[in-house]
């Protein structure tokens, strides 16, 4: 399932005071199944460019999803809706109904999935974000913001779309929230092959996930490549507001007091297993 998009310009409140360019000239192509992490400073248009994506603000035919735009004759929101899960930025911007049950069902009624359908997949993740059925008669308003962004995850997964895109999706949850939550979306990408977009601004956490990166900076793509390439980048990086991340203080004390570096692979061992802890086989 393929994403392309050509000469995509947007600008917000065209001819007000409040004009503001948002998308310049933007030309990107994603094929089937790649897991692509696009990172940017705040304002530099990353979510504009999910919503054109999804077609939450339409595009014509700048933008075609497995060959189709809301350009074309015949083509609805909800066609691309079923190509395309978007999780905003904000949970709260896509929370409405008066139950986490109805709010996880709303997206599978839309497209029309009948009832057995609907039941098998709001319960797989409402457990795959780590949510249970005492959940499920609850007011999503009343629920914190991680548990929030936990529901407005599992909707949009539930729906069951080749292609989702994240918009920083693990922002409000605590550091093994954040784990899981980091998990479950690896394991749609390399088990379920759906085409992944993760937008963030913390490059340690979504390195770990991505193949690619895609950086933008006050609406335009500025870099774009495999992950590896594009951290080669360090100037221009840290032009758009984005860090490396650096080797935590207490990795360095140990590496520095066991003298690691000077212990070749077996110093590299201990180090990789003070950094990632072990993996069911043993030292990572
Ligand atoms: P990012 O997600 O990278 O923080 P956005 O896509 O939200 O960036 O915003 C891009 C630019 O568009 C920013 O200058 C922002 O202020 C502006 N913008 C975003 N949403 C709106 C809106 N609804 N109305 C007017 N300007 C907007
Ligand atoms: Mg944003």
């Amino acid at each position: 399932m393929s994403i392309e998009i050509k000469n995509l310009t947007f600008t917000y409140q065209e001819k007000t005071i409040f004009q503001r360019d948002a998308l310049k000239n933007i030309n990107l192509k994603i094929d089937d199944g790649e897991f692509v992490g696009i990172l940017g400073a705040s304002g530099s248009g990353k979510s504009t460019l999910m919503q054109h994506i999804n077609g939450v603000i339409p595009s014509k035919n700048a933008v075609r999803v497995n060959g189709v735009s809301l350009g074309d004759k015949g083509v609805g929101s909800l066609d691309i809706a079923a190509l395309v899960g978007l999780a905003f930025q904000y949970p709260e911007h896509q929370i409405f109904c008066d139950t986490v049950g109805e709010e996880l069902a709303f997206g599978c009624h839309n497209l029309g999935f009948d009832e057995k359908k609907i039941h098998k997949l709001t319960y797989e993740y409402l457990n795959k974000v780590g949510l249970d059925e005492s959940y499920l008669l609850r007011s999503p308003f009343e629920l914190s913001g991680g548990e929030k962004r936990r529901v407005v995850l599992a909707s949009i997964f539930a729906m069951d779309t080749p292609i989702l895109l994240l918009d920083e999706p693990t922002v409000g949850l605590d550091i093994r929230g954040k784990r899981e939550l980091t998990s479950v979306i690896k394991n749609l990408n390399s088990v379920e092959a759906k085409t992944i977009l993760w937008v963030g601004h913390d490059l340690a956490e979504i390195i770990t996930c991505v193949k690619r990166l895609i950086v933008l900076s006050q609406g335009e793509i500025v870099l774009d490549g495999k992950v590896e390439d594009v951290l080669k980048e360090e100037a221009l990086l840290a032009n758009c507001g984005i860090t490396l991340p650096q080797k935590s203080s207490l990795v360095e004390d140990l590496e520095e007091k066991f003298n690691l570096s000077s212990k070749g692979a077996e110093g590299e061992a201990v180090l990789r297993f003070f950094i990632n802890g072990f993996s069911k086989d043993g030292v990572k």
